[in-house]
């Protein structure tokens, strides 16, 4: 509505501009004309500053506008130097918006949004609406989490360099900062790659993205069972890792509210943009069969939530996670229910307050309690005893199966 609100005003404001700068122009479109007068206007204002330099006493305003004018007509006399981007033989590839239609590469490409560049593998499918779904989950994050995907505070750096993947990488030099960095991979050896996501950059490797050919030509795909390609885009997946890189850029966690927060988030965008989004609304009520709650070892209750949050499962078999991702899940969805939608805002400008980071090093039990605190902090001493006693009355991480 806001934004409306603006277009409506702006009318009368740029016909006002027309009817002053003259008769010629009303009956001209477009609102070019309108940067004619602005710069005629600029000129006089450059002559009079200049006069009253001589005089030393005049107000400093004034000779500090002298600098602003100056600065900016030398701009065009900069050595232009080509960014590595530009100097690329990858090519820059528009979708049409179409579902139907298809993009298939047949060689390293790639795609710039407002907030992120897709740097396309060979042999990447990609429907005619993957774009416009990409920038939807993004807006949608950025709109529940109200935080920015590309923060001000955040220190960046150039494309990652991920070898891992390529053996090589294509866009080596490139600076595409504060934009996200966004991989399609496809994986042509069938070495089992999965989606991941950091601060910097996240990596989408999923089957339905691989083009026919790349998937026909490695048995291993078809032939385990564990390897299913759809005929829908996993955008739960998607915005699982979106969601990643989006909080980590604002502040690190433990890992039960990193995978949580991650995975509440990929049901909220899906099931808000499915009704609006074609492609999203298959895929929710495709993927919707196969949603799961994973085994947990112990049920949740007043009197252990905050003791598990501690523990973060980090004792469990790295093979079998799954319990950080449900217990985080319905950790959010008890915040966000009891709190309001801006809980993690406020949980991570807590996080920044008591200075809780620990980079690179390990999430330490000692890290993990000034975590706990922090959770503490702004909701209130009782947090955990009432998140233990949301668990039990709506029979959330009660079964340690799972649910399935
Ligand atoms: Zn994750």
């Amino acid at each position: 509505m806001k934004n409306l609100f603006c277009k409506i005003k702006k009318v009368p404001v740029v016909l006002t501009a027309f009817v002053f700068a003259g008769n010629v122009f009303l009956c001209s479109c477009g609102p070019v004309k309108t940067t004619e007068p602005e710069v005629i206007e600029n000129e006089p204002v450059t002559e009079e500053v200049t006069e009253t330099v001589s005089e030393p006493e005049e107000v400093v305003s004034e000779v500090k506008e002298v600098e602003e004018v100056e600065e900016v007509v030398e701009e065009p006399e900069e050595v232009y130097v080509p960014t590595a981007q530009e100097l690329s033989p990858y090519k820059e590839i528009k979708l049409d918006g179409v579902k139907e239609h298809h993009f298939v590469s047949d060689d390293y490409c790639y795609i710039e949004s407002e907030k992120y560049v897709l740097f396309l593998d060979k042999d990447v499918d990609l429907p005619g609406d993957f774009v416009t779904n990409m920038d939807a989950i993004v807006d949608e994050i950025e709109r529940q989490l109200q935080v920015s995907c590309m923060p001000e505070d955040y220190e960046y750096c150039g494309v990652t360099d991920n070898t891992s993947y390529y053996g090589m990488n294509p866009w080596e030099d490139w600076d595409i900062r504060p934009k996200m960095s966004i991989f399609i991979m496809t994986d042509e050896d069938a070495k089992g790659y999965i989606s991941n996501a950091s601060a910097d950059d996240l990596v989408i490797a999923d089957y339905a993205l691989y083009s026919e050919d790349v998937w026909n030509s490695n048995p291993e795909f078809y032939a385990s069972e564990y390897r299913v390609r759809f005929d829908y885009v996993d955008y739960y997946a998607i915005a699982h890792e979106l969601t990643h890189t989006v909080t980590l850029r604002q502040s690190h966690m433990t890992d039960i509210m990193t995978e949580g927060i991650a995975d509440y988030m990929s049901r909220e965008v899906v099931n808000a943009l499915a009704p609006a989004y074609p492609s999203i609304g298959e895929n929710k009520a495709e993927a919707e069969k196969y949603l799961y709650d994973a085994m947990i070892p112990e049920k949740v209750n007043a009197d252990n939530a905050e003791r598990i949050f501690i523990s973060d499962y980090q004792d469990i078999d790295h093979a079998d996670r799954g319990a950080e991702y449900v217990t985080g899940r319905y950790l959010c969805q008890f915040l966000d229910e009891t709190y309001g939608d801006d809980f993690f805002l406020k949980y991570k400008e807590q996080i920044d307050a008591d200075g809780i980071d620990y980079g690179y090093d390990e999430c330490t039990e000692e890290v993990r309690i000034n975590y706990a605190n922090a959770l503490k902090e702004v909701f209130g001493d009782d947090v955990f005893t009432k998140f233990g006693d949301w668990c039990v009355k709506n029979h959330a991480l009660q079964e340690l199966g799972g649910v399935w």
